[in-house]
């Protein structure tokens, strides 16, 4: 493991527990309201947020191994749910939860959000990308096009050998074949390296974008 995967352990799992402490002591608008900025803070950075930070994304990873090792396969997400025009309307309505979940710190709204917890179980039962591509309420904004994408991967074709495993592998399934190319989709990839990793032939390089 290096310096970079080391690092991102870390802040994943720190950022679990501060997530399930927030949640026991009641809080969770606060942890909401540091989620809502640096969802903000993807406009200028790209999806930084969901590969070091995510709380959720921790989970899925600490899950996903379990799973790898018992060799146990998740349901794929139901297709009705990837229709763009269910995913707006969805997106839009939990952010707005979310949002009066963090002004009810300022104002006497009463609003409580179990769907931050239902990701747990969506995440166990599902593939991943149901929850990161189509349920994230945080998704709307991660989405919208960034000025630059720090520690992006990238596919180097002329090292590819096209032998498909990190297609497999990406739990967003942002890695597809464009112009006989294997492209990663800027906006779905959450940074989670598991293309990198599970490549053998080095074809995937970590670089940063839009400088
Ligand atoms: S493209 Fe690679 S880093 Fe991005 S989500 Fe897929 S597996 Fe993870
Ligand atoms: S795992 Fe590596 S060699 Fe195989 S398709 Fe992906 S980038 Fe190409």
């Amino acid at each position: 493991m290096n310096i970079r995967m080391t690092i991102q352990t870390l802040t994943l799992f720190a950022s679990l527990f501060t997530f399930i402490f927030f949640i026991r002591i009641r809080q969770e608008d606060i942890f909401l309201l540091f989620m809502l900025s640096f969802s903000v803070a993807s406009v200028m950075f790209g999806k930084l947020f969901c590969g070091y930070f995510c709380p959720f994304h921790a989970f899925d990873k600490s899950w996903g191994y379990i799973l790898d090792k018992y060799n146990i396969k998740k349901i794929n997400s139901p297709r009705i749910l990837k229709k763009k025009l269910l995913y707006y309307s969805i997106s839009l309505i939990l952010l707005a939860l979310v949002m009066l979940r963090v002004l009810s710190t300022l104002f006497p709204i009463k609003i409580q959000i179990p769907f931050l917890i239902l990701a747990f179980p969506i995440l166990v039962i599902f593939t991943s990308d149901l929850w990161h591509n189509y349920m994230c309420p945080f998704g709307f904004i991660m989405n919208l096009p960034s000025f630059r994408r720090i520690l992006m991967p990238n596919i180097n074709n002329l090292k590819c050998k096209y032998c498909n495993i990190c297609v497999n592998i990406c739990p967003t399934k942002a890695i597809d074949l464009n112009n006989n190319e294997l492209m990663i989709n800027e906006t779905d990839c959450i940074l989670c390296y598991q293309c990198e990793k599970v490549c053998n032939f080095d074809s995937i390089e970590i670089k940063t974008k839009g400088d």
